[in-house]
């Protein structure tokens, strides 16, 4: 399931080229186009779902999570920061669900 208006989606689809680190059935990783750091990938399910609200798959939410530690280990991230940002007040800009996973340099907390 996709939607035509996401752009996510269209990376998915090939339709918009990325930066591909990972692919399997449910989900793709590709590099961050406007890099938060010297290492910045995404991971996205290949369904379109809006946010982190509309993840009910629990069988989907375990796998992408347990991507991100593989991702980072074939990166060679020895430590990163996952985020997920969950509506427009909490920073997201793509409204489809989306892990970053931020690496290279020493990261603040708390995020602003
Ligand atoms: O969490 P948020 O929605 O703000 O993150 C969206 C991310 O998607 C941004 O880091 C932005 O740089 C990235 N992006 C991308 N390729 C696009 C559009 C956005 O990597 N074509």
């Amino acid at each position: 399931m996709s939607s035509d208006s996401c752009i996510f989606c269209k990376i998915v689809n090939g339709e918009i080229p990325s930066k591909k680190v990972f692919e399997n059935e449910m989900a793709l990783a590709f590099r961050d186009i406007n890099p938060c750091a010297p290492q910045h990938i995404l991971l996205i399910p290949k369904i379109h779902l809006q946010d982190l609200n509309a993840l009910k798959d629990a069988t989907l939410a375990g796998e992408l999570l347990s991507l991100v530690p593989k991702i980072a280990s074939q990166e060679g991230f020895s430590s990163y920061r996952t985020v997920i940002n969950t509506g427009a007040e909490s920073g997201q800009t793509v409204f489809h669900l989306h892990l970053h996973i931020i690496a290279g340099r020493n990261l603040s907390w708390p995020p602003g």
